[in-house]
């Protein structure tokens, strides 16, 4: 895996357009690893899915992340700042092929979600019921809730919880961490720029886009600085 460039920065926003979150999740990181399948991708689970779309992120971007979110308690703004390594796992661990939960001495047993799995089901009961191995018949309610923590406890970057504070009024919560939100809207942010900087130069010099989506950000910066923009 590999930062995004200048021009596949443009052609992964073009095409995420018209798609849902899930596959865009999966564009991202079919461009950033022309190594791996497409197939294999999908495959993943979506920690997994998650942790790599979080390092292609720092790739691209940088480790810090900003952004802005509305306190629950008295809607006052707070502007979140955190690094990548705040919210990945300290220790990488192997995500088990099988997992089981146990209640009343009867056993079930899954495997975690991946993103084909998410892609071929309607509904959590669908998902829940593509992933079970065996012991299908004991899914009583209690069941389902111990499944999904044990989920949870396996794929941890598939769940970030951000533990917030609200300065106005102490309010105290904890709100879910979306890195492919968070990460497509600094994508689409960063076409629009990129495709405003193509305009200028372009107008200014009359190189073309590949041209000048092929200079370096810094070269790109400079000149930028000599249109008077
Ligand atoms: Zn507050």
């Amino acid at each position: 895996m590999r930062a995004l460039s200048a021009s596949e920065l443009l052609s992964v926003w073009e095409s995420g357009n018209g798609q849902v979150p899930l596959q865009r999740a999966l564009y991202m990181l079919a461009v950033a690893c022309p190594e791996a399948s497409y197939d294999s991708v999908t495959r993943l689970t979506i920690g997994q899915r998650d942790a790599r779309l979080l390092a292609l992120r720092e790739m691209t971007f940088g480790s810090k992340l900003r952004g802005l979110t509305d306190c629950p308690e008295c809607g006052n703004k707070i502007e979140l700042s955190f690094d990548c390594s705040d919210i990945r796992p300290a220790t990488e661990t192997e995500q088990p092929a099988e997992l089981a939960v146990e209640s009343n001495g009867r056993e079930v047993r899954f495997r975690l979600p991946t993103s084909a799995d998410l892609l071929a089901v309607n509904s959590p009961e669908q998902l829940l019921e593509r992933c079970l191995l065996s012991g299908a018949n004991h899914m009583k309610e209690n069941f389902v809730a111990a499944v999904g923590e044990k989920m949870s406890s396996a794929d941890p970057m598939a769940d970030i919880h951000l533990a917030l504070n609200c300065p106005n009024c102490g309010h105290k919560w904890e709100a879910l961490f979306d890195i492919v939100a968070f990460f497509w809207r600094e994508i689409s942010a960063a076409a629009r720029r990129l495709l405003r900087e193509v305009h200028t130069l372009a107008s200014a010099y009359g190189w073309t886009e590949a041209e000048i989506l092929g200079l370096s950000p810094a070269r790109r910066r400079i000149y930028l600085e000599m249109t008077g923009t």
